[in-house]
Parts: C-alpha cells; structure tokens; sequence
C-alpha cells in the first residue's frame, strides 16, 4: 500500500459521499450521456467557462457536430462561429484538429486508452481522465481546481501535483467512478466552496481534516486555481473582441485596433493578431485582411 492510499478516504467516507451525491446530483445534458465526443466536448468547454455559459452553447455544438466526423469535415470557421459566447477562442482551434485526430488515428471514437487521449490536441491530464470516467465509467480520479481544493481539505495539508492524482484515483470506490466524481464535483460547488464551506453540513465532516478550521490547505495546492487575472484591460479582452469581429466578416488593417478596442494601441492590437494567426484562428489574406480561416470556402457552402 502507498501512502497515498493510507490517506485516501475510509469506506464510510464513501458511503456518505456516494448517498448524498445521489440526492443531490445537479441535472446537466452531459450528465444524461455516455457518448465520448459529447464527454469530450463538454469537458473542454468547462475547462475555463462556467457551467451555466457552456449549457446552451454544449447543446448546440452537440447538434451542430454531433461526432468527430461532422467537426473534422467542417471548415474551422464554423467551430470557431460555434464557440461564440465562450470564451479562449483557441480551444475551437484546437477541438478541430482533436476531432481530426480521432478520425484519422481512432475510427472516429475518442479512445478508452489514456496515454493515446493525451496524444489528442487539447487534451491533458484532466480532460482524458473525464472522458475515461464520464463516458466509458472506469475508475479514476478527476482533479480539476474544485476538486483538488476539497481534497487538500480533506488531507488537512497542501498537496503536490503528482500526490493529488494518486489521492484522487486511489479514493475511487471500485466500480462508482462516474458517480463518484459527480458526487465531488457537487460537493465541491455546493457544500466545499471556495469561499464559504458548509463544514456543518458535509457528509463527509467526520473524515476532513481540516473543516474550516486555520489556514485553509487549498491555498497553494497542486491544481487548485488562484482565480483569473483581470479581464477588463486584458490582452485577453483584446483576444475575444478580435475573434468576435472576425466571426461577422474580414477586418481590414485600419480596422483592426478599433475592433480590439484599442484604437489608439494598433500596435498592441497588431500583436494580438498576429497571435491568433500564430494559434490558427485568423489568417490573412493577400489584400492583407484578415478572416477567421478558411472563411471563405465557409461563406461559400452556405
Ligand atoms: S468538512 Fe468542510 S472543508 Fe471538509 S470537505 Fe466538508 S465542506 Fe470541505
């Protein structure tokens, strides 16, 4: 036994957490599914976008391109278009040439096989262990920053990246991964905020080591996220107006700073651009405009 596995949490632990995830498992369209592209999707797009902003935006891209065959056979414009209203733009990008991959490499299936996940663009750690564990139910444990806060708490101590995977895969009850990890995620956004945990409340109060009690262990732990820097001046912001502008048609070069919001900053807001084009969500062209790629032969099949 590792020591990882001493620390992981006691059976009775799992039986508290299991009974109350059951009562009160939130009610989300990629919850109803064990499809992997839609787990996949799903996943990358709340890698940095809030549950209630990617919903409507999910069923969407989902009914839009409902297999990886139907993205990679689509022009990147129209997943750059689908992804509007979510924000990091490059994960469209990225989507793309990931759902081309599983076409050429895997038949058209995301793989149950987590090293070759990890080979998909856009993939890591996080997002190839949800798919294992959301769409193909195996047992492992999924660490994004809620879930690596409640199991510092847990642990009563900071906690190292590699030590947090272990803690998390090994504190798995066989056979319940998918519920499991549901149940934590809920904890996690529910009871064991950020900000404001319900200690009286928890489930699983008389296994925590911490409770709320002293310097909260989450501070600085591994996975566990310090919050976003600023938006509002960003070059982030400039990021998203650019890609907002391209999605409604070409910019020419004296229109660039005005629609990345700095007109008096065109060099900044050249950088920006020439980014994106480095990322693949812009090109331009030889009149020296830019559009999203391969705009045109979108324009043209609709
Ligand atoms: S007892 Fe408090 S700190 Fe511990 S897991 Fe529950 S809500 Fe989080």
């Amino acid at each position: 036994m590792t020591p990882s596995q001493k620390t992981a949490p006691e059976a009775r632990q799992h039986t508290a957490l299991l009974t109350w995830g059951e009562r009160h498992r939130r009610d989300l369209p990629w919850r109803r599914t064990r499809d992997p592209w839609a787990i996949l999707v799903s996943e990358v797009m709340l890698q940095q976008t809030q549950v209630a902003r990617v919903i409507p935006r999910y069923e969407a891209f989902v009914a839009e391109f409902p297999n990886p065959s139907a993205c990679a056979a689509a022009p990147i414009s129209a997943v750059i278009r689908a992804w509007e209203g979510l924000g990091y733009n490059r994960r469209a990008v990225q989507l793309h040439r990931c759902a081309q991959q599983v076409e050429e490499l895997h038949g058209g299936i995301p793989p149950r096989d987590l090293s070759a996940l990890l080979k998909l663009p856009g993939v890591g750690p996080y997002t190839a262990r949800a798919v294992l564990v959301f769409a193909y139910e195996d047992d492992a444990g999924v660490v994004d920053t809620n879930v690596g806060r409640v199991l510092a708490r847990w642990q009563g101590r900071r906690l190292g990246s590699v030590e947090v995977q272990a803690i998390a895969d090994a504190a798995v009850p066989a056979g319940s991964g998918w519920a499991w990890n549901q149940a934590l995620f809920d904890l996690a956004t529910e009871m064991c905020t950020r900000r404001n945990p319900q200690c009286e409340q928890c489930p699983v109060r008389s296994e925590c080591r911490w409770r709320g009690q002293g310097i909260d262990p989450a501070d600085g732990s591994a996975r566990v996220s310090a919050g976003q820097s600023r938006f509002a001046g960003s070059d982030r912001q400039g990021r998203g107006r650019l890609v907002a502008a391209l999605r409604r048609g070409p910019l020419s070069p004296s229109e660039v700073a005005e629609a990345a919001g700095w007109p008096d900053d065109p060099i900044r807001a050249e950088r920006i651009l020439v980014g994106l084009v480095a990322d693949g969500m812009a090109v331009i062209g030889d009149d020296g405009a830019a559009t999203l790629p391969d705009a045109g032969s979108f324009e043209g099949r609709h």
